[in-house]
């Protein structure tokens, strides 16, 4: 099974919950601080979707359950 993960950066806030719950997942990118997936898991090199292992499943939830502007979705595919 794929774990998708996504970043909707037009609405995130830059609270930075996310690098909290999932540390190994999302990274912080320049200029402004916003999220980015970890380059390993990014798709096309894509700052703002990546495939993730499902062992990570749970903190990247965790991340989605945590962001106040729910930038951050994450499918099981
Ligand atoms: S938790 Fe949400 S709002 Fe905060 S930095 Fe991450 S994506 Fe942006």
């Amino acid at each position: 099974m794929v774990v998708r993960v996504k970043i909707d950066r037009q609405r995130c806030v830059v609270a930075h919950f996310c690098l909290f719950y999932a540390p190994t997942i999302f990274m912080p990118s320049l200029p402004e601080g916003k999220p980015a997936v970890m380059e390993q898991f990014r798709i096309n090199g894509k700052l703002d979707e990546g495939i993730i292992p499902d062992s990570l499943y749970e903190a990247a939830k965790e991340a989605e359950k945590n962001c106040p502007s729910g930038a951050i979705k994450v499918y099981r595919e």
